[in-house]
């Protein structure tokens, strides 16, 4: 055993836990840390705010299902980061989080910086420790990476004495298992397999607790063999492809309402699937849920049959079932005739609205000319309010884990930090693969500044703003300036608006990067085509809409109240 520093102690403690990826900004008291990381051979990427940081490193998480890490400075830039955290825990996504804190003497003396840290943090995460002695740092970090990966995922905090870093410690590092996998009780197995057979208009839904899981290959084969139709929510779609036969995500309100049996894989019953109560579900519908987390199950809806565990090997124990007797669901029933018609008659809907010649562009048009661009395998970021709605029905996903979006909490912001992390695992497994960033021109905003991070380590990433001048909707560029000359724009302007028209492909040619100003159809295809075979660079079009432009309108919504996410 030879002598470390406290920095490398803590490095090489990740990179034995397998943590190969760290986002963070520096200064006192991390900078070794994040040197003695690159040392230990972990890839570190410096991002612009702690929040991406985190968002990137929570993304890490969930593309490899080992953690990312956060390294952030103490007081402010830990502050910056609990909104990662926070999103990494709504999401069930790993992350460890490493914040650089006041000195070990200094503690309420008022140093700089300083803040009760690992007190705030517990709100925001599973485990929140300041290791008492550079002696308790290899397991305290092998606990954080455990307990982010282990039960239900989420964000782990460690804090770390400033003094720490430097000073000399003999090193002891071991790494943690796997999380272990746990199957349902057999006899709650037949019973889901009973309601399923006995039920007349059967549902799955597939969550993004499936896509984490890995549970692709057994789903694929457990769909096929039984028959039914799923439905993705929106991380959830690519786990089978969107467009596979048994998929009814365009009849999805339909779906949710007429289900008699709803099997609902690693997804929460929250607002995101309306809470798996009336009016968007049937009052009287069966829920079969499955979910690792025993104080999920239940919440809103009971269910008829509870599978706790891990969601392949609960498909893998349903499949045993199907295969014994080979059931299948009918192919030819009046709830897939219910189905099938929905799917039609939405996607003539959405047909319509894409060829429509109007200049400026509706979402619609942009969407559909995207879509038809984009390469199968190619991970989608996405955020904002309609350019997210709007953009998921109309972006298919083929492969799993291939959507990254605003998820669980919502947040806006999210897009480049993902983006960013999605492109340092594509290049560092080589993996030829495009990230395609698809932004609301408010949503960019929050995170703008992370095309300068992309620009300097190369990211070939391809960032879409779709643009309407505003948050939900702006104004034309001339009634922006009829209202400048009627008086203060802080007392008139709608306080939806942002500035019609703002170059932000300006903000990526600032820092090297490819920018296009694109208005038209023609313009639209040509900058995407030139931007996805460029790999050398990011890309960003900023592509202008029509500043009302809007979703289609959907029975469920007041059409004179806008929120501010909408799901079909
Ligand atoms: P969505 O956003 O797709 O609706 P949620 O994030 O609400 O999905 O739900 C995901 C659920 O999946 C969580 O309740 C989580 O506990 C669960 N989960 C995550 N991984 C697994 C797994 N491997 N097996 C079973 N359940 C899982
Ligand atoms: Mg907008």
């Amino acid at each position: 055993m030879d002598e470390v520093t406290g920095a490398q102690l803590i490095a090489e403690s990740l990179k034995a836990q397998k943590v190969e990826y760290m986002f963070g900004i520096v200064g006192v008291p991390v900078i070794e840390v994040a040197m003695a990381a690159q040392a230990a051979g972990i890839k570190y990427v410096g991002m612009r705010n702690e929040q991406a940081a985190c968002y990137a490193a929570s993304a890490i998480g969930y593309l490899t299902g080992r953690p990312g890490a956060c390294l952030v400075v103490s007081g402010p830039g830990l502050i910056h980061a609990l909104g990662g955290m926070a999103n990494a825990n709504m999401n069930c996504w790993p992350v460890v989080v490493i914040g650089g804190s006041a000195d070990r003497n200094q503690e309420t003396a008022g140093a700089f910086q300083e803040f009760p840290q690992v007190e705030t943090c517990r709100l925001y995460s599973k485990f929140s420790a300041r290791p008492s002695s550079l002696e308790a740092i290899p397991s305290v970090i092998e606990k954080a990476v455990r307990t982010s990966m282990y039960g239900r995922p989420g964000a782990c905090y460690v804090d770390i004495a400033g003094d720490m870093v430097n000073a000399k410690v003999d090193r002891i590092v071991s790494c943690c298992p796997s999380p272990p996998v746990s199957l349902a009780h057999h006899g709650a197995i037949t019973e889901a397999i009973s309601v399923l057979k006995a039920a007349k208009r059967p549902l799955v839904i597939i969550g993004k607790g499936a896509a984490y899981g890995r549970a692709e290959t057994a789903l694929r084969e457990f769909v096929e063999k039984s028959g039914l139709p799923f439905l993705p929510t929106p991380m959830g779609k690519g786990v089978l492809p969107d467009d596979h036969p048994n998929c009814v995500a365009a009849a999805r309100s339909r779906a949710l309402l007429q289900a008699d049996v709803v099997l609902l894989l690693g997804a929460r019953l929250n607002w995101i699937l309306h809470f798996g109560l009336p009016p968007r579900f049937d009052p009287d519908v069966k829920i079969i849920q499955v979910d690792l987390c025993a104080e999920e199950i239940g919440n809103n809806v009971k269910p008829a049959v509870a599978l706790l565990g891990d969601i392949n090997s609960i498909v893998t124990q349903l499949l045993g079932g199907v295969r014994n007797d080979g059931w299948k669901y009918p192919s030819d029933t009046e709830w897939w005739n219910t189905l099938k018609d929905k799917i039609a008659a939405n996607a003539k809907i959405s047909k319509a609205l894409a060829l429509q010649s109007t200049m400026p562009m509706n979402y619609y048009t942009v969407f559909h000319h995207v879509s038809q661009l984009l390469p199968h395998d190619c991970i989608i970021v996405s955020e904002g309010a309609n350019t997210m709605d709007i953009g998921r029905t109309m972006l298919n996903n083929y492969l799993p884990r291939h959507r990254l979006d605003a998820g669980t909490f919502g947040t806006m912001g999210v897009g480049l930090g993902f983006a960013i992390a999605a492109a340092a695992v594509e290049r560092s497994e080589n993996k030829n693969q495009r990230i395609v960033c698809v932004e609301g021109d408010s949503a960019f905003g929050f995170s703008g500044m992370e095309v300068e991070t992309m620009c300097r380590y190369n990211l070939p990433v391809v960032i879409i703003v779709v643009n309407n001048n505003g948050i939900y909707s702006g104004v034309d560029p001339e009634t922006w300036k009829e209202m400048a000359k009627m008086g203060d724009l802080t007392s008139i302007a709608p306080p939806v608006t942002l500035l019609p028209e703002a170059r932000y492909d300006e903000v990526m040619t600032a820092f090297g990067g490819r920018g296009f100003l694109v208005r038209t159809v023609e313009e639209l295809r040509s900058a995407l085509q030139l931007s996805l075979s460029d790999w050398e660079r990011p890309s960003l079009l900023n592509v202008l809409i029509d500043p009302s432009s809007d979703r289609k309108q959907c029975p469920w919504l007041n059409p004179n109240v806008k929120t501010s996410v909408h799901l079909q």
